[in-house]
């Protein structure tokens, strides 16, 4: 085994990982990469089927954002945000204040996904205090099932999975949730809560996490609109969606919603630096505003937020979103990736495949968690030159937004051989299963 792979084994802790299932396999340690594909310790190339964790949008390497992250280092490579500025972070709210939807005029920065939202929760909190009398009482939040907004203990507490969540029932505070795309079931809930919410959070147009689940067309709007009858705050999660992946810059657009607070980060730095923003309306701004010792001030920051280094990547992939046009060379991409999947869709092997732009999940049905189905797709993906991840046994795929038609259908064929290749193991007994397994990772 390489030394990287043996001190990996030795003392690294991995995410979202069975440890006790990942020491039993050699790692594929990634050395390097170039355009959509990650390189390993041994030169074998992959192609990157799911944007290094759904956040690489122009492709790794791009030559604009790494001269732009050099160009940063010659001048500083971090400083604070806690009491001073800088041009960067300075330039990239004014852009972001730009693309994001109407009314967004205000980043707060912070350095993740989870960070993003956790920002957004306790802006939504301590605005309805502010707001005083009986809005103190809005102190609780709405949210999907399935939703997924992090790990850290706010996000986790409007998370709806339990797989991953449950466990930390007891240190969560609590959330009502509604079921995915039920506009009916979000206004009985909204009319019953109303005075005790803050806001209403949700991932627009499609839970990622959670499988890939889309919402019915409408449903967005529908809840902004119950948000604004009822006096709630509309948080909309972009994580995930933002920076192209639905097909829009942002999926808000698809039905013209303005959230009161859009929480951004992965492709906000073209997948290069961890840098996440959550965007605020002036009306949740302004009620901050006051003496300093009426101590209405955000008592929040991050040692590393907004990084000088992060905020150049952004701007560069902002301006590479420019320069290569790059959404509107996306939409013939997502029209082929429709067609493709409709193909998909029809083998025995495949229960659903859900598509929402470039995010995609392939629904393999239920089975024996035993089986690690997903797993082992992404194992026969591995062998045949491709990195894609599963939830549960669901496929994901969400390539970078720069991928040429050609990759993207290698993607789909590469996908589809590997669930044929995978899944005559549903059938085999355990002991076969086991040698197919270590026969597969020798091969992979
Ligand atoms: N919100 C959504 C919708 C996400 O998909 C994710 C991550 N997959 C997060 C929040 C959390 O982001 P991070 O992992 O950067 O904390």
């Amino acid at each position: 085994m390489e030394k990287a792979a043996r001190l990996d084994h030795d003392h690294l802790w991995h995410p979202f990982t069975q440890q006790r299932d990942w020491v039993a396999e050699e790692p594929l340690v990634i050395d390097r990469a170039e355009g959509m594909e990650l390189i390993d310790a041994e030169g074998r190339r992959y192609l990157d089927g799911v944007s290094s964790l759904w956040c690489n949008v122009h492709g790794h390497r791009h030559p604009l954002i790494d001269q732009a992250v050099r160009n940063q280092l010659d001048r500083v490579a971090h400083s604070t945000m806690l009491g001073l500025s800088h041009s960067g972070a300075a330039e990239l709210a004014a852009q972001l204040s730009e693309i994001a939807p109407p009314g967004l005029s205000r980043v707060f920065y912070s350095d993740s996904g989870s960070t993003a939202v956790e920002v957004a929760l306790k802006m939504a909190f301590q605005y309805w205090q502010h707001r005083g009398g009986q809005h103190v009482r809005k102190t609780s939040f709405i949210c999907l099932d399935q939703a997924y907004h992090g790990d850290t203990i706010g996000s986790v507490s409007l998370g709806g999975m339990d797989l991953f969540h449950s466990a930390f029932d007891p240190l969560l505070f609590e959330a009502h949730h509604a079921p995915p795309g039920d506009i009916d079931a979000m206004e009985r809930l909204v009319a019953t809560r109303e005075e005790e919410v803050a806001a209403v959070v949700i991932e627009p147009l499609v839970q990622g996490a959670a499988g890939m689940i889309t919402h019915p067309p409408g449903y967005l709007r529908a809840v902004r609109r119950l948000c604004d009858r009822h006096g709630l705050l509309l948080i909309c999660d972009e994580v995930a969606t933002g920076f192209g992946r639905t097909g829009t810059m942002f999926a808000c657009e698809q039905e013209g919603v303005s959230p009161d607070l859009l929480c951004l980060a992965k492709g906000l730095t073209g997948g290069y630096m961890p840098l996440a923003a959550t965007l605020a309306t002036e009306r949740i701004y302004e009620a901050f505003l006051g003496s300093y010792s009426e101590f209405k001030t955000f008592f929040h920051g991050h040692t590393y937020t907004g990084n000088p280094l992060a905020c150049a990547a952004a701007l560069a992939s902002l301006e590479v979103f420019r320069r290569e046009r790059t959404l509107v060379r996306l939409q013939p991409k997502i029209r082929l990736l429709t067609q493709w999947l409709d193909e998909l869709a029809r083998m025995e092997e495949v229960a659903e495949v859900r598509q929402c732009g470039l995010m995609v999940g392939i629904d393999l049905g239920a089975h024996d968690p035993e089986l690690r189905l997903g797993h082992r797709v992404v194992l026969e993906a591995r062998k045949r030159g491709v990195i894609v991840r599963p939830l549960g046994d669901v496929i994901v795929l969400m390539p970078p937004l720069a991928i040429s038609k050609q990759d993207l259908r290698r993607l789909i064929d590469v996908v589809a051989e590997s669930i044929s290749a995978a899944y005559p193991v549903a059938e085999l007994d355990p002991g076969a299963r086991g040698r197919l397994d270590a026969a597969l990772l020798e091969a992979a």
